[in-house]
């Protein structure tokens, strides 16, 4: 039976609080968003869950033995090198601890109706090989894992980064009980997989035709899917000051979509956990502030909320 609290739970790790130097991708994020929560929220330090890490055995039920190897001792090799994302013992920490956030907070969704992983949405990663700034597919991951402790059987990804899922397409292809669905940006990186559903819309789509499209597509497959789980990953990298993005949704656009998704979730009483993915605001505060906007609209739309 499903508990709702008084508010969702957020999974932060700080092992994702790493140093990669200068690059592209915001490591810092996670760090300030669950600084900006504390500060802007009243959660306390203690309200978040801090989760276990995955063990290699739970990476294994999805990634291949031998690009674990590589990956875990940070060999760079025809495997591993695929992926823009530096490699040292951290960041090994960093994965294992991103996949347990998302593990964590699908449980706790299961559980409580809905959780927040401050961090993961590494939906480049593929079983045998790593790609963009993904090394682990922590969705897959963290599903595999609760089907084999039989607390889910079916799933139903929201894939909302600007760049396809295509590792985790991959992954779940043969998979009738896992439906993917990916909306993106077509002509971008990466190469394509095939989801259950992929819109690919073109550049500069824009805040109207990506909300038409949701509106057009979401609640219908939910409805007929009928998920024990969704996972919404709330990529914030459509927006459009986004360096790695060309969907150009504002900001507003990207609070409605984070509310139309919760909505629906919630109405349909569907267990909701939500990971980050990308965001490449040239601004990294523009980044942090869609991320935060996400898990504030998860407050309140799901705190004191009865839906027995
Ligand atoms: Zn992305």
């Amino acid at each position: 039976m499903m508990e709702y609290h008084e508010i969702p739970p957020f999974i932060y790790s700080h092992q994702t609080n790493i140093d990669i130097g200068a690059h592209v991708f915001p490591v810092r994020k996670y760090v300030d968003i669950y600084k900006k929560l504390i500060e802007e929220t009243g959660l306390a330090p203690s309200d978040f869950i801090e989760p276990q890490p995955v063990t290699p055995e739970m990476v294994m039920a999805v990634h291949l033995k031998s690009y674990w190897d590589d990956f875990s001792q940070c060999k760079w090799s025809p495997y591993t090198e695929k992926s823009e994302f530096p490699l040292f013992p951290k960041v090994v920490d960093f994965f294992l601890a991103s996949s347990g956030g998302t593990l964590c907070a699908s449980r706790m969704a299961c559980q409580q109706g809905i959780a927040i992983n401050i961090g993961g949405g590494f939906h480049h990663a593929f079983p045998d090989h790593a790609e963009g700034f993904c090394f682990l597919n922590d969705v897959a991951i963290a599903l595999q894992q609760l089907r084999k402790e039989q607390l889910i059987r079916t799933v139903f990804i929201i894939d909302c980064d600007v760049h396809q899922g295509n590792g985790t397409a991959f992954i779940f292809k043969d998979d009738p009980d896992v439906f993917t669905f990916s909306i993106h940006q077509q002509n971008t990186f990466p190469i394509k997989q095939k989801s259950t559903v992929d819109i690919g819309l073109a550049d500069g789509a824009g805040d109207l035709l990506y909300l038409s499209t949701l509106e057009k597509y979401i609640p219908s497959l939910l409805m007929s899917f009928l998920p024990d789980l969704i996972i919404y990953i709330a990529g914030a990298d459509p927006f459009e000051k986004d360096q790695l993005g060309g969907l150009k949704l504002t900001m507003e656009g990207l609070v409605n979509r984070d509310s139309f998704i919760l909505e629906n979730s919630r109405n349909m009483k569907i267990p909701l956990a939500i990971v980050l993915g990308g965001g490449y605001a040239i601004d990294t505060r523009d980044t942090v502030q869609i991320h935060f906007n996400t898990c504030k609209k998860a407050i309140e739309l799901y705190s004191h909320q009865d839906l027995s």
